[in-house]
């Protein structure tokens, strides 16, 4: 079976990891990434990024990590396509293995394998997602001004996603599947308070509607899942709010994590609870959740597996 032997590993090549590979590289330590069934990471289902420091325009998401992979592997960091589905942090070197029976061992692992938004499951939702239908506010509000969004969802993120949205959207329907949220009073309140909001309890999506020729949604199905009654609302988006599920279920019983699934962290720092294991990016953070701060967090953990080898 093939044999790969490294002084860093990084798993995943979104932002974390790329950056993390630059930084590992120009210390001369030749680091391989492993990338995952989703080269280049999250951003690559992203339309326009307008919020990634450096770019006067919107960027593509899929060239601006095909450009932190060649400026990468430009000093030295090897990308290799696989995806891994067991890992051994308790022998040491720790050791990886791939989906085509490739083993790896490295004294260091930098884990970087993000995080993915939970979805409703509909096929129309799949029809229109980058075409009015996203996961990310801060990502593609600014592309629904003065028009008509649905935010689904009864958390924190949605009740925040709903807020940031009335900075862009004429209205703002949050749609909820109870009676109540779960998002904390404070957030609640400054909802309840804000007149561009309504709120549309008991009520779930059914399917989204819209154009084919170009892809654009117009409505959504709403259903009423105490009163059985189903309506059509206008929506030019649909923003899914519903959580996001960390890319954590390799890691589990052998790394420490908090209770949401995320891998638990020192403060300030990417260590984590063994010694040579860092993990940077939205694998172990869920209130950013930004191309920027991941990418800041791959620098931190590639600084810190640097001094943890040299001592
Ligand atoms: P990810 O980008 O999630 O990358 C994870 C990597 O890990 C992938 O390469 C994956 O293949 C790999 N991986 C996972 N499991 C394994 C495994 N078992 N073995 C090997 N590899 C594995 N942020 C912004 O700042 N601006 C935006 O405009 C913006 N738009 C967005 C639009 C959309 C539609 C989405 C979904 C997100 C958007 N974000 C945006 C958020 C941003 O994409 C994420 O915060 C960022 O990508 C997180 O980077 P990451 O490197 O931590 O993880
Ligand atoms: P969350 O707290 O898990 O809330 C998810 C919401 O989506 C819940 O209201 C849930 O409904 C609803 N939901 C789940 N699946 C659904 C489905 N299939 N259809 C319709 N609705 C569905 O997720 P989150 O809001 O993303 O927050 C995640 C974590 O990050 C939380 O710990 C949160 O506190 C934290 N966070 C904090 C801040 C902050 O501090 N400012 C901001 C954002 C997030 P039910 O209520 O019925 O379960």
């Amino acid at each position: 079976m093939l044999m790969q032997n490294r002084k860093v590993i990084i798993l995943g090549s979104g932002p974390a990891g790329c950056t993390a590979a630059l930084y590992v590289a120009r210390a001369m330590m030749s680091p391989l990434v492993i990338q995952g069934i989703q080269p280049g990471g999250q951003l690559t289902i992203a339309s326009e990024i307008e919020n990634y420091p450096g770019f006067i325009d919107p960027v593509k998401g899929t060239w601006l990590m095909q450009q932190m992979e060649i400026q990468a592997t430009n000093y030295g960091a090897e990308v290799v396509m696989d995806h891994i589905v067991k890992v051994f942090l308790d022998e040491y070197p720790f050791k990886l293995i791939g989906d085509g029976g490739t083993t790896y061992s490295c004294s260091a692992l930098i884990i970087c394998t993000g995080a993915q938004a939970r979805w409703l499951g509909l096929p129309s939702e799949e029809k229109f997602k980058g075409y009015g239908v996203s996961a990310c506010a801060t990502c593609d509000g600014f592309f629904f001004r003065d028009k008509e969004v649905v935010v689904v969802g009864g958390g924190n993120t949605a009740v925040e996603e709903a807020l940031f949205l009335t900075n862009f959207a004429k209205r703002v329907t949050l749609i909820h599947r109870r009676d109540e949220l779960k998002a904390e009073n404070v957030l609640q309140d400054r909802l309840f308070k804000n007149k561009a909001i309504n709120v549309v309890w008991n009520t779930v999506i059914d399917e989204i509607k819209g154009y084919n020729e170009p892809r654009q949604v117009t409505h959504v199905v709403l259903h009423n899942v105490k009163t059985e009654v189903s309506y059509e609302l206008a929506a030019d988006g649909v923003f899914v709010a519903i959580g996001h599920s960390p890319a954590t279920d390799l890691f589990k019983g052998q790394l420490d994590m908090r209770n949401d699934g995320y891998i638990h962290t020192h403060p300030n720092s990417t260590t984590t609870s063994i010694p040579g294991v860092f993990a940077a990016g939205d694998v172990t953070d869920n209130v950013f959740r930004q191309a920027i701060t991941s990418a800041g967090m791959g620098c931190m953990a590639a600084l810190e597996a640097e001094r943890w080898l040299s001592a």
